[in-house]
C-alpha cells in the first residue's frame, strides 16, 4: 500500500500521491491521506512530541526529521472561566507551550521534514510572525535557510523573534496576503526554495501537523471528546487539519462520532463566517478576497481562506458554527484568560475566549475544548494600553499599608 494518497473533500475524488495539484474532478486543492495507523501506545500514554503519531504523518525518512520536540502539549481544566460563563466543562489545548511558543511549530516541523526529503536547504514562507518564528527555528535546527515575507499585518515582536533565529526577514508593502503568497511562490520557483507557508492550497505537507491535536485530545481524554472544539481561523489550516486527525480516528475506529467545530475570526475579516452564512463553495470564496481586513488578532488577518478546502466541509460536516468577534471583546478575553485561569495568550488567540458566551447562548451547558494557539508574550506592546500605572512607593511597611488601602477603596 502506498504511504499516502490523496484526498479531495470536495467530491470526494482519491487520487495517486504523485498528482499533487487541484483534484481533476472539481478544481479544488488535494488533501493528503496517510494510509498508516499509529500504534495502540500512542493513544494510551502521553507522547514525548507529535513524531509519536509518525505513522499517521507524511514523511518516510526518519533521518529527515526536524523536531525541537513539539506537540504534546497540555490540555488545561478551565473551571473558574467555566463557572463565570456556564459552561458544563472547559479546558484549553494549550499550544503556547510549543518551542516558538504557538501551534505552528507542528505544522513547520512536518513541512520541513519534507523539504529535507526532498533535498532542499532553503524554505520561504509568508507570515504575520508565528510562521516565521517557526520556519526560522525549525531551520536553524536543521542548517537550513529561512526566507521570511512579512505581509502588513505582521507583529514586530515576532519578526524580532524570527530574526533571533537567524532567518532572513522581509517586508512586503502591500496590505494583502494574497499578493505575499504570489510573490513568494514565484521567488520559490525562480531560486529553487522549498514552501514552508502553513497554507494547505500550495503545499498539502505543511498542514498534516494540526492533525496531530485530535490525535492527542482523544488520548488526553481518554476518548470522552467534548461536545464542541472552538479554534481561531485564519486560512483556516488549524480547524481543517484538526477535522481531518478526527477524521483518522474515526476511520480507525476509535470514535464514533466527531465533535462539533466552531471556527472563530475577528468582525474585521470573516471570511469564514461570510461563507458559512451564505453557503458559498470553496472555490467561489476565492473569487472575493476580503477587502482590507483590519483587526487586533493580525495572526488571523487572512483575506481568503487557504485551506477553506478543508475548513469548510469541517464546519458543515459536524453541525459546527462560525463566529466572529469584534476586537474589544478580543482584547476582553485575552485579559479574562490570563486573570482567571493564568492563561496568557495572543490577541489572535483570544477569539476563542471571545467566543464562548455566543456559543453558550445557543447552546447552554455545553461541553468546550478551545485551543489556545499562541503566546501572549510574543505581543506585550498590544496590551501596553490596558496596562494600569504602577504606584511607587517608599520602601516602608507603612506606604505599602496605604497604597494597598488606597487600592481596595
Ligand atoms: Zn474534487
Amino acid at each position: 500500500m502506498p504511504a499516502y494518497d490523496l484526498l479531495c473533500y470536495g467530491c470526494g475524488a482519491v487520487a495517486n500521491a504523485s498528482a499533487l495539484g487541484p483534484c481533476a474532478a472539481c478544481g479544488e486543492p488535494m488533501s493528503i491521506r496517510v494510509n498508516g495507523r499509529p500504534p495502540d501506545d500512542a493513544f494510551r500514554v502521553r507522547s514525548a512530541s507529535l513524531w509519536a503519531y509518525a505513522n499517521a504523518l507524511p514523511i518516510a525518512r526518519a533521518d529527515c526529521v526536524v523536531s525541537l520536540g513539539e506537540g504534546a502539549t497540555p490540555l488545561v481544566d478551565a473551571p473558574r472561566l467555566a463557572a463565570r460563563i456556564g459552561a458544563q466543562r472547559l479546558s484549553f489545548k494549550n499550544e503556547m507551550a510549543n518551542p516558538t511558543g504557538s501551534f505552528k511549530d507542528r505544522q513547520v516541523s512536518v513541512g520541513i521534514s519534507h523539504a529535507r526529503e526532498l533535498g532542499i536547504d532553503t524554505v520561504a514562507v509568508v507570515s504575520s510572525g508565528n510562521v516565521a518564528c517557526a520556519a526560522a527555528a525549525y531551520a536553524a535546527r536543521a542548517g537550513m535557510r529561512a526566507i521570511l515575507f512579512a505581509h502588513g499585518h505582521a507583529a514586530p515582536g515576532k519578526l524580532a523573534q524570527a530574526a533571533a533565529y537567524g532567518g532572513t526577514v522581509i517586508r512586503v508593502d502591500t496590505p494583502s496576503a494574497q499578493a505575499v503568497f504570489e510573490l513568494c511562490i514565484e521567488a520559490c520557483r525562480a531560486f529553487g526554495w522549498y514552501h514552508l507557508s502553513t497554507a494547505g492550497m500550495y503545499e498539502p505537507f505543511n498542514v498534516e501537523g494540526a492533525k496531530t491535536i485530535a490525535y492527542e485530545m482523544y488520548q488526553q481524554t481518554a476518548g470522552d471528546l467534548p461536545d464542541w472544539i472552538v479554534a481561531p481561523v485564519g486560512g483556516g489550516g488549524l480547524l481543517g487539519g484538526v477535522w481531518r486527525g478526527f477524521l483518522d480516528l474515526q476511520r480507525w475506529g476509535l470514535i464514533a462520532r466527531i465533535p462539533r467545530l466552531a471556527g472563530v475570526q475577528a468582525s474585521g475579516c470573516a471570511p469564514l463566517k461570510k461563507a458559512i452564512d451564505l453557503g458559498t463553495p470553496y472555490l467561489e470564496t476565492l473569487r472575493e478576497p476580503w477587502l482590507n481586513p483590519r483587526t487586533v488578532a493580525g495572526g488571523i488577518a487572512d483575506d481568503i481562506l487557504f485551506d477553506g478546502h478543508t475548513v469548510l466541509p469541517a464546519i458543515r460536516t459536524t453541525d459546527g458554527m462560525a463566529l466572529a468577534v469584534d476586537d474589544e471583546a478580543i482584547l476582553e478575553g485575552q485579559r479574562e484568560l490570563a486573570a482567571t485561569e493564568g492563561l496568557f495568550c495572543e490577541p489572535t488567540s483570544a477569539v476563542v475566549v471571545a467566543a464562548l458566551r455566543p456559543l453558550l447562548a445557543t447552546h447552554p451547558g455545553a461541553r468546550i475544548a478551545c485551543i489556545l494557539t499562541g503566546s501572549g508574550m510574543k505581543e506585550l506592546s498590544k496590551i501596553a494600553a490596558q496596562t494600569p500605572v504602577f504606584p511607587m512607593i517608599a520602601p516602608r511597611l507603612d506606604a505599602l499599608r496605604t497604597t494597598l488601602q488606597g487600592k481596595r477603596s
